[in-house]
């Protein structure tokens, strides 16, 4: 029976980079283990598998009775739907702890790091496996796409750490240069549609019992947004009425800028100004120096909403 390997729904390049990752260390124990992941990929992991040459793993939603293996996520509402039916042989991961719970002893990497991949590498060294230069190369834009090169109050030692000894393996002299030119494909929205751009990178979080939706695009130039403002907010109105959600935020991050401009449709819209300790304006409002949705603004949210 084959284990199936795969990152949260939505996946992002550290979902589908770890899962690409973990496989390989699985087979390479002698493992028949398989990527996977849970829809498209987004045009930054895109790029970043075509240039190391990496095969994009298949997509598989149903895990009911199968060995599974979850990267970048502990999270039901990211899991598979029928996550709870599968038999969970591990984790890795970098977020909160989540909901997952399992019938069987699990093998758990669990982190409080910049990215999964960071972790991934340390089973790498810990089982003393080598790692090939095209995973590794993958495992390290995965790296410098979560702590947005560095910048993130997320990056730790050990994720700068892991990039050095992964750019050595994967022939890459200037980390930093390849991460400004995935972020630059990142942040490239012309022609695509107001909801696909909402969607782009987005999580259902479980609050106490409440449905919040947070996604976030990090681009280079924010200015970029500026006549698309009231259209992403009509979105994100409807994208709450569809869903049941009680809020739904969208996080428009400039990197260089370093904060972020926060777009808000909510049931109670002082539930979310009281979280930050803010007052919006036109449902907008701009919080510098947040970069991290994980960090700087779940957190918060699930306080007020406890
Ligand atoms: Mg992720
Ligand atoms: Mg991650
Ligand atoms: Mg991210």
């Amino acid at each position: 029976m084959a284990l199936y390997i795969t990152g949260h729904k939505i996946p992002d390049s550290d979902s589908i980079c770890s899962a690409i990752a973990v496989a390989y260390l699985k087979n390479a124990q002698g493992i028949e283990a398989i990527a996977c992941k849970q829809g498209d990929i987004n045009p930054e992991t895109a790029f970043i598998l075509e240039k190391f040459a990496c095969e994009v793993p298949i997509t598989k939603t149903s895990y009911a009775d199968e060995d599974t293996f979850i990267t970048d996520t502990t999270d039901l509402a990211l899991c598979p739907d029928d996550i709870l039916d599968a038999n969970v042989v591990g984790v890795v991961d970098h977020h909160k702890l989540g909901d997952l719970t399992t019938s069987t002893p699990l093998e758990a990497w669990i982190r409080p790091v910049g990215c999964s991949n960071t972790i991934v590498k340390e089973m790498f060294d810990y089982y003393n496996i080598e790692i090939p230069a095209n995973i590794a190369g993958i495992m390290m834009c995965a790296i410098l796409s979560d702590t947005v090169i560095f910048k993130s109050p997320t990056c730790t030692k050990a994720d700068t750490k892991a990039v050095k000894e992964l750019a050595k393996i994967a022939g890459i002299e200037n980390p930093k240069e390849l991460g400004m030119e995935m972020f630059k494909i990142k942040s490239a929205i012309e022609g695509t549609p107001i909801r696909n751009l909402v969607m782009r990178d987005f999580k259902d979080f479980n609050m106490s019992g409440t449905k919040v939706g947070i996604g976030q695009l990090e681009t280079v130039d924010i200015t970029m947004f500026d006549t698309m403002k009231e259209e992403l907010l009509k979105d994100l109105q409807a994208l709450k009425e569809e869903g049941d959600r009680h809020s739904v935020l969208l996080l428009l991050t400039d990197i260089m800028k370093e904060g972020s401009e926060l777009l808000i449709a909510s049931d109670d819209i002082s539930k979310i100004e009281s979280a930050f300790g803010v007052k919006t304006k036109d449902s907008k409002v701009w919080l510098d120096g947040v970069l991290s949705r994980k960090k700087q603004v779940v957190p918060f949210l699930e306080k007020t909403f406890k």
